[in-house]
């Protein structure tokens, strides 16, 4: 199974990733997780990127594709995969496309994941709080700028990928556990229930 998560920061894309990870044995490959752990790591691609980051914006297509092509090059991605933070602009999701397509192995689908503007600024800081946050970029003011990073830059993969017949949509402001049972349902996931 290949799959993107898509939507803002904030609505459990990770969450949801972590989840699907566990369930089926693919690894999720978060880009924002990336980049961080370089940056605590000190390398050359987390000097580049911090900066950038602690703001807000969006780091170059040139080195997130990089990231990308040699994470999906990795043994543990030929049973699948959960993309999550990546594509977040349209050369990104060309990129993409032309990697998968030169592998023989499409994506199976896009799960768009949405909520109110509200909930979403609310549910990081709160995250913030709770997890004594370690992330620089979880202040007020570059929340509001990766929010309308998100709404200029990659909201247009909505269409982009309901174009290419790809795009599920569903709500991520219910709870996490109904959330991960939508996401089985439009992506037909054969779900395991617990008895
Ligand atoms: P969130 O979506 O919750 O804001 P992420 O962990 O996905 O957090 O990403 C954090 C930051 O990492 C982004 O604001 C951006 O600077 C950088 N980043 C992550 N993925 C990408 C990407 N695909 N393209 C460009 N920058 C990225």
């Amino acid at each position: 199974m290949r799959l993107i998560l898509l939507g803002p920061p904030g609505v459990g894309k990770g969450t949801q990733a972590k989840i699907l990870v566990d369930a089926h044995g693919i690894p999720q490959l978060s880009t924002g997780d990336i980049l961080r752990s370089a940056i605590a790591n000190k390398t050359p691609l987390g000097l580049a990127a911090k900066e950038v980051m602690d703001r807000g914006d969006l780091v170059s297509d040139q080195i997130v594709n990089g990231i990308v092509s040699e994470r999906l090059d990795s043994p543990d991605c030929k049973p699948g995969f959960v993309l999550d933070g990546f594509p977040r602009t349209i050369p990104q999701a060309d990129t993409l496309g032309k990697m998968l397509a030169d592998k023989g192995t499409p994506l199976d689908a896009v799960v768009w994941m949405y909520a109110d503007r509200d909930v979403l600024v609310e549910r990081i800081l709160k995250r913030a709080q709770e997890s004594g946050s370690v992330r620089a970029d979880d202040n007020v003011e570059s929340i509001r700028n990766r929010l309308e990073v998100y709404r200029k830059q990659t909201e247009p993969l909505v269409f982009y990928y309901q174009d290419l017949g790809l795009l599920r949509v569903v709500s991520g402001m219910d709870p996490i556990e109904q959330v991960t049972a939508r996401i089985a349902h439009v992506v037909k996931l054969r779900v395991h229930l617990h008895s």
